[in-house]
Parts: structure tokens; C-alpha cells; sequence
């Protein structure tokens, strides 16, 4: 298959993969990154390569940095999954969600950046003066854009690979021969990879 993209290599030793997710069961997928469209491996649920990770995102940017929301119980955990799906930690420095418990209420939720360039949120009851709160709605449309995206190239990937198997089959010279069988094998080992 041709490649059109401006890089698509991502051999094991790119520098965008994800190393640490290697070991893990859906750790190794190749997938492509929301921010500069080139190919790296890590686990199947990533959307930025480590590259970018690094670099602050728009939507980071736009929607968890120094943004205020008011939340409740319904979109309270999804607020910081995304949060913390964006690199951002919970204010004690780790990948945690703050629980929900009765006393809450209506809560309001800030993010701002602390002096070794982390974001973190917390919880907070109010907002401070001359500022407004961040659309929850508008933050959850745009995430869910991006998410489309993603998948939609996930596709695409997906379907190219079935091309160039289907490609392969259609190739091989001697349907009776070993080399049959191991091309056979290999290819839907290929598609079994994903
Ligand atoms: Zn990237």
C-alpha cells in the first residue's frame, strides 16, 4: 500500500510509542495521533502520540486550563476522566477521580496549572471574580469530536489492512503450496494484529 501520510513509520523504536504500554494486553496497537497524524504504537485507547503528550493540546488548552465548571452528579466523573485522559492530575498529583458523596451538591470544578507545568483540578464551590464558567456541553461536543476522528481513521486503517490482505490472497501463485499455507497464516495473523 502506498503511503500518503507525511510519516506513517512507527517501527518499535519511534520515539512517539507509548513503551510503557507494550507489556499490557491491548498495549501494541498502531495508532494514529489526534495532534500531528503520524503513526505510533501504545495501547488501543490512546489518541495522542508521546511527542505531543509533551506539548499542551488545543483542546487542553481551550477546556482544562484554568477553565471552571459547574457539575453534578451526572457529569461530575466524566469531567475528570476527560481531564485526566488530557494528562491533567487531580490536585493530590495523581491519575484519581474525585468521588462523589451527598454533600456535594452542585459542585464546581477548577483547573489551573501549578509551577512544574502539571494541571491539576479540584473541587470548589465558587467562581472568582470577572470569571465565567466553561460550557460543560461545549467541552463534551468538541471531546466527542475528536473521538470521532480518531475512530474514523482507526477505520480506515482497519479497512486498508484488509485491502492489502485481501491484495495478498488474491497474489498467491499456488494455492497447494507451503507457500500458501504460510502466507495464509501470516496474513490472518496480520489481521488478527489489527
Ligand atoms: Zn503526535
Amino acid at each position: 500500500m502506498p503511503n500518503t501520510e507525511p510519516n506513517s513509520q512507527c517501527g518499535k523504536e519511534s520515539e512517539r510509542n507509548w513503551t510503557e504500554d507494550f507489556e499490557h494486553e491491548n498495549g501494541n496497537y498502531q495508532c494514529r495521533c489526534i495532534e500531528c497524524k503520524n503513526m505510533f504504537i501504545g495501547h488501543k485507547r490512546r489518541v495522542v502520540c508521546k511527542v505531543c503528550d509533551g506539548k499542551e493540546s488545543d483542546f487542553k488548552k481551550k477546556y482544562f486550563t484554568n477553565n471552571f465548571y459547574w457539575v453534578n452528579e451526572t457529569n461530575y466523573k466524566k469531567l475528570q476522566e476527560i481531564a485526566l485522559e488530557f494528562g491533567c492530575l487531580c490536585h493530590t498529583k495523581k491519575k484519581q477521580i474525585i468521588e462523589w458523596h451527598e454533600g456535594f451538591k452542585c459542585l464546581g470544578f477548577r483547573t489551573y496549572e501549578t509551577n512544574d507545568n502539571v494541571t491539576v483540578f479540584q473541587k470548589e464551590p465558587f467562581l472568582m471574580e470577572r470569571e465565567t464558567a466553561t460550557n460543560y456541553n461545549d467541552m463534551l461536543k468538541e471531546y466527542a469530536d475528536i473521538q470521532l476522528t480518531a475512530a474514523k481513521s482507526e477505520v480506515e486503517r482497519l479497512t486498508a489492512k484488509i485491502e492489502a490482505c485481501k491484495v495478498g490472497l488474491e497474489n498467491l501463485a499456488d494455492p497447494e503450496s507451503d507457500v500458501t499455507y504460510y502466507k495464509c497464516k501470516e496474513l490472518l495473523t496480520t489481521l488478527n494484529e489489527k
